[in-house]
């Protein structure tokens, strides 16, 4: 409102729910509290089921974090906000939905004795950022370097991240799967690694069939035919022309009508049609190619020529299926038929066919020498079932890219979180006294992730948890954690349960970041009216 004694501005709302200073991050707490209350139950191995009633009465049954909060319907600001957490967790390095909630939940419950004892937001997120910076410093300490090659020790790793979510029989078979597919599409030249799983690994799903037929090909195949009954269906060792351009007659730039006023002209017209044709087709002829795919259209007349020259042709094939056979098949996609080279055509593929499946043509470029890409074909009983796959080995996969950038790995089983906790509460003592309190509260609050370990095996969770932090005494141990199974102390290097380091730094990170931002808010307008 103005000083000045101008006219009275509104500037809110009146109507509008307002909850200020500690009242609002009170609110806040709760409301994170509660989110990561509904989730706590279904982290690690021996994990609940949680039965959600979508809005159209649907059921979902699922035990991922990340599902279940998508399906619960808040109205609490700070609660949709943890919730965006697990979404983006899950985009940025696919797995630890369940972690940065759980453990973003326990900041904020840590925090509520500090805040009802009149500490300062700021200072509490002080201490809370401090206790981050060291937590990742240490991790750093105790990461150990894994060897992309061992391929058990990998299928370990996706199977202790994904397999609490996996249908157990597709879980061998999709591993595979993903370890296939993604040491296809590695490219690793000395400093920099490149892992484009979405562009260079495509799913096709293909209705029918058994899950055990499911293949990742040294080559792509697409759901397309070749445009005329008589081009050969089997090619061993082709010659493959990659093109984006059109085998039609191009009019005019802009839309020309050519008005025609004798005979003769018309003639003339087809003629030139024809003449532009033949050149393009002639072109292409000369490079003696066995298989022509463009992504756009192709002409009766030019099918016509490439047929009689023995040239196989598929059109308007996408422009991602094109960049992948150019890949698996080495060719170079040419955009005009006039500068085709001997460089562009493709001679990594051992056999190009096509094959009835179903009611479906299906094309295939397999057998390729050094294919940089792939198709991953699923087959499956019906749809629902090639989707649950789809998914999980999308997981799986993304998984793997994590391990691939940068493979580090920390123990799993609450072992890294108590760890860290240790070092934490131990170096408190160490800080400013203004923020040590804070920085404390933070290493407390990691050690949650071991206790909800335990609450899930339902062990005794007060005695085992204060024996783990015995082993963790003195940052000795740092292996030792909670075998998910039997509720028991372990050691994760026996057990083989790890986990990226790049996930749990990024949990760690998400999780403190958000219970900050919580934390600093204090003012909650709500636009939605009071409900009397
Ligand atoms: P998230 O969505 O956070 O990945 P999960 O349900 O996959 O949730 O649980 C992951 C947690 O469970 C991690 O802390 C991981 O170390 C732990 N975990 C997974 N398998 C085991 C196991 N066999 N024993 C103990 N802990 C395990």
């Amino acid at each position: 409102m103005s000083r000045m004694g101008g006219p009275q501005v509104h500037v809110m709302n009146q109507r509008v729910e307002r909850e200020t200073g500690r009242k609002a991050q009170l609110s806040n707490i709760q409301a994170g509290k509660a989110v990561s209350e509904i989730v706590r139950t279904t982290l690690g191995p021996r994990s609940m089921l949680k039965m959600l009633l979508d809005p159209m009465g649907g059921i979902v049954m699922t035990n991922d974090g990340n599902s279940i909060l998508r399906e619960v319907d808040v109205s609490h600001p700070a609660a949709k906000s943890m919730i965006e957490l697990s979404r983006a967790q899950e985009e940025e390095v696919g797995d630890g939905t369940t972690s940065v909630i759980v453990l973003a939940g326990e900041f904020l419950a840590q925090a509520e004795p500090l805040i009802e004892r009149q500490t300062h937001p700021t200072v509490i997120c002080n201490g809370f950022l401090k206790a981050l910076e060291d937590a990742i410093k240490f991790l750093d300490t105790i990461a150990t370097p894994l060897d992309l090659s061992d391929r058990s020790k990998l299928t370990g790793l996706v199977e202790s991240a994904t397999g609490t979510k996996f249908i157990a029989r597709f879980s061998k078979v999709m591993i595979d799967l993903a370890l296939d597919a993604v040491a296809t599409v590695a490219i690793d030249d000395g400093g920099r690694k490149e892992i484009d799983i979405k562009r260079y690994a495509k799913i096709e799903k293909i209705p029918g069939g058994d899950i055990e037929d499911c293949r990742v090909l040294k080559g792509v195949m697409m759901n397309k035919d070749v445009v005329h009954s008589k081009m050969r269906r089997r090619i061993e060792k082709p010659r493959i022309l990659l093109l984006d351009c059109t085998l039609e007659y191009k009019k005019g730039e802009s839309q020309t009508s050519i008005e025609l006023t004798d005979e003769k002209a018309w003639e003339q017209l087809l003629q030139a049609e024809e003449d532009a044709i033949k050149e393009m087709c002639a072109d292409i002829i000369a490079f003696k190619p066995d298989v022509v795919v463009t992504e756009k259209g192709v002409s009766d007349l030019s099918q016509h020529y490439l047929q009689k020259a023995g040239i196989s042709v598929l059109r308007r094939i996408r422009k991602t299926d094109n960049n992948r056979i150019a890949r698996a098949c080495g060719a170079t996609i040419v955009h005009r038929t006039a500068e085709i080279q001997e460089k562009d055509i493709g001679t990594g593929c051992g056999l190009f066919k096509v094959q009835k499946i179903g009611d479906e043509y299906y094309s295939w470029f397999v057998d390729c020498e050094a294919p940089k890409a792939c198709s991953i074909v699923l087959r499956g009983a019906s749809k629902d079932v090639l989707n649950e796959i789809e998914r999980n080995l999308a997981d799986a996969m993304n998984c793997l890219r994590t391990i691939y950038v940068d493979p580090r790995l920390v123990p799993g089983g609450g072992a890294t979180e108590m760890a860290i906790a240790q070092k934490l509460i131990e170096q408190s003592k160490l800080q400013e006294p203004t923020i040590a309190n804070a920085y404390k509260a933070a290493g407390t609050a990691m050690e949650v992730i071991s206790r909800t370990l335990l609450e899930n095996c339902g062990a005794d969770i007060i005695r085992k948890q204060t024996q783990l932090r015995a082993k963790h005494a003195g940052g000795a141990n740092v292996n030792w954690g909670i075998d998910g199974e039997k509720g028991e102390l372990a050691d994760m290097a026996v057990l083989g349960v790890w986990e990226p380091l790049v996930v749990k730094l990024q949990t760690l990170k998400t999780s403190i970041e958000a219970a900050s931002m919580l934390l600093r808010i204090d003012e909650i307008v709500s636009g939605t009216h009071k409900k009397d």
